[in-house]
């Protein structure tokens, strides 16, 4: 059984044929695409279950490409890049890249990260309803919903981080006061409002008309993707 479809974007006939072999013997089906034109339509006709795809190609780059399928897929996109910058890295993620890979590289780094990804993604409904909107990765301090990177301040990183822990669960104002100020400096409740609001906002912000942090009348607040 396969393991899942891979789209291979890639114009090195090289990487492109180590991705194919590594990925193959590792059970996946592989399409392969030289040129960045014609991959968001082929992307739009074969569904595939992820795509590596390379930053600089002929036709459309990886960047145009990426930022175009997120218009209607949340499809996860390893990027592969030979450009080493902080920028890029950081603008490939932005763009809605789940994840992004540094040339040269290790095959087996690829074919893990790609594992890693899908297994991402099975978390979601059998009925294909993503239950995992929402992406907290402590270690980068980096928050992505929907594969939208936002942009927190460390405040609000630490306020979603608790009422992700506990979806559903309502936290009081204090309860998230003593989070977000470990040393219980005089603030007033309506500084948690007030975070809570910019944090709001910065999510449906980046996914218009989704709102999973919900306030609770009297209470406090609580994480709920259900609504
Ligand atoms: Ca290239």
């Amino acid at each position: 059984m396969s393991h899942g479809r891979i789209l291979v974007v890639e114009d090195e006939p090289k990487i492109a044929a180590l991705l194919r072999d590594y990925l193959v013997a590792d059970g996946f089906e592989v399409e392969h695409r030289e040129r960045g034109d014609g991959v968001v339509a082929a992307i739009r006709m074969n569904a595939p279950d992820l795509v590596l795809l390379d930053l600089m190609l002929p036709g459309v780059d990886g960047f145009t490409i990426c930022r175009e399928l997120r218009t209607f897929s949340t499809l996860p996109v390893i990027m592969l890049t030979a450009r080493v910058e902080e920028i890029d890295r950081v603008l490939g993620l932005e763009l809605g890249a789940d994840d992004y890979v540094c040339k040269p590289f290790g095959p087996r780094e690829v074919v893990a990260r790609v594992r890693a990804q899908l297994r991402r993604v099975r978390l979601r409904g059998a009925d294909g309803v993503p239950k995992l909107d929402v992406v907290l990765d402590a270690e980068r301090f980096e928050v992505r919903v929907r594969g939208v990177c936002l942009i927190l301040t460390p405040v609000e990183f630490r306020l979603l981080r608790v009422l992700l822990e506990h979806p559903g669960r309502v936290h009081s104002r204090n309860q998230l006061l003593n989070v977000i100020y470990a040393d219980h400096r005089v603030v007033s409740d309506r500084t948690v409002d007030s975070h809570i609001k910019n944090l709001r906002r910065k999510i449906s912000g980046s996914v218009p008309g989704y709102d999973p942090v919900q306030s609770v009348y009297g209470v406090g607040y609580k994480f709920d993707e259900t609504v």
